[in-house]
């Protein structure tokens, strides 16, 4: 297919061989666990490649993170699931949330492995799994607190005989960190106990799962008895910080994604002369404006008008009144600026640094919000 506009994200998969290096959890880190029930082992890693590999592309960051390593895959969706296994991709894979009604024979035909939560997707997985002829492993999500989906810990006995009577193989229990990228909050012991209760309470009952895990990217990053038997890794592993407590720590990693695009067009406009939709900016003094490929539509938010910067010949530039569609402005001022000057939206160039961090502070959200919303419409390309 032809690709006419210059507008591209890049993905370097080298960083994302890089950064599992630096977060893949280290043989046994503590030689006495205070409680038994979460001792750490060796973990092993999922990377976390859901909505397209957070932007990134999932297919060709799934490949990356193999070679890094990585024993499992993880995704949102079934379809998720099925395009890594239509790409020839062989691993295990865990969909983070039960099998949707009417999935699930198709799902566990692609060897998808489903997170259970409810009586209703345990009857519905049961039915199923007696049609495809093998032991299905599953693994329960318990919700210790984050109250998004999840078994409470206090049906969890109750909920694995049912399963284990059922046909089905526990192979996993597993829970969400609410707080776990703020630094040290209280409440992620809070769901630490009741995870360990719960874990307990199913050891004792003979009814112990082979791969507990807990930790996302922050979990991973900064909590390393959170660690247990598999460590999910999401942002992380693309380079970003799950948030601000861990800037610091995430500095050792690089971030894998970056947006490009090219100058279009390059004009003198007057001095209070207005620029763009609603008129909502305008120069000071005479200005060079430059018009630059990339809109909402590619992901480039609405919030950005007169906010972003970019960079143009290693300088960087405010964005010029409201973000359109298809095409932003910027003011170069008197700097010389010409059609088909390289332009950063995030990344770097020289000297000069957009990150999605400052992306997502321009626009109200955080940095996973910004990569993931670069839309379908711009093409990725992969180095490394
Ligand atoms: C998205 C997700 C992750 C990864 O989170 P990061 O903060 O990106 O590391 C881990 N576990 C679950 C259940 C998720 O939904």
């Amino acid at each position: 297919m032809i690709r006419a506009r210059p507008t591209v994200a890049v993905v370097d998969l080298d960083a994302i061989r890089h950064n599992l290096g630096i977060l893949k959890p280290e043989d046994v880190t503590d030689a006495s666990p205070s409680d038994p029930t979460l001792n750490p082992r060796r973990a092993q890693v999922m990377a976390v490649v859901k909505a397209n590999g957070y932007g990134h592309g999932a297919v060709p960051v799934a490949r990356a993170a193999l070679e890094a390593g990585v024993e499992w895959l993880g995704v949102a969706l079934v379809e998720e699931g099925i395009e890594l296994r239509d790409a020839g991709i062989g691993s295990r894979i865990l969909v983070l949330t039960e099998f949707p009604p009417g999935s699930e024979k198709e799902a566990l035909q692609a060897g998808l492995t489903p997170s259970l939560y409810s009586q209703d997707g345990l009857h519905r997985l049961a039915e199923a799994a007696g049609s495809v002829g093998t032991t299905v492993s599953v693994h329960l999500k318990i919700d210790t607190g984050m109250h998004r989906v999840g078994l409470d810990p206090g049906q969890a006995q109750a909920f694995v005989s049912q399963l284990i009577d059922s046909g089905l193989d526990l192979e996993g229990v597993w829970t969400h960190l609410a707080v776990a990228d703020e630094r040290w909050d209280a409440f992620t012991q809070v769901q630490l106990d009741r995870f360990s209760s719960v874990l307990a309470g199913l050891e004792t009952a003979g009814m112990k799962p082979r791969i507990v895990h807990a930790a996302n990217s922050a979990a991973t990053m900064a909590l390393p008895h959170t660690h247990l038997d598999l460590v999910r890794i999401g942002i992380a592993m693309y380079g970003l910080s799950p948030g601000p407590d861990l800037a610091g720590q995430a500095s050792a990693l690089r971030p894998a994604l970056s947006w490009r695009s090219a100058v279009s067009m390059a004009k003198r406009v007057g001095a209070g002369e207005g620029v763009s939709y609603g008129l909502r900016y305008a120069p000071e003094r005479d200005s060079t404006i430059a018009t630059i490929p990339v809109g909402y539509a590619d992901g480039y938010s609405r919030l950005l008008s007169n906010r972003a910067e970019v960079i143009i010949r290693g300088r960087r530039y405010p964005v010029a009144g409201t973000v359109t569609m298809d095409q932003i402005m910027v003011d170069c001022g008197d700097d010389v600026v010409e059609p088909g000057d390289e332009v950063v939206l995030i990344g770097r160039q020289g000297d000069a640094e957009v990150t999605a961090d400052e992306l997502a502070r321009w626009s109200g959200t955080i940095n996973y919000e910004v990569v993931c919303r670069i839309s379908a419409r711009v093409p990725r390309e992969y180095v490394g």
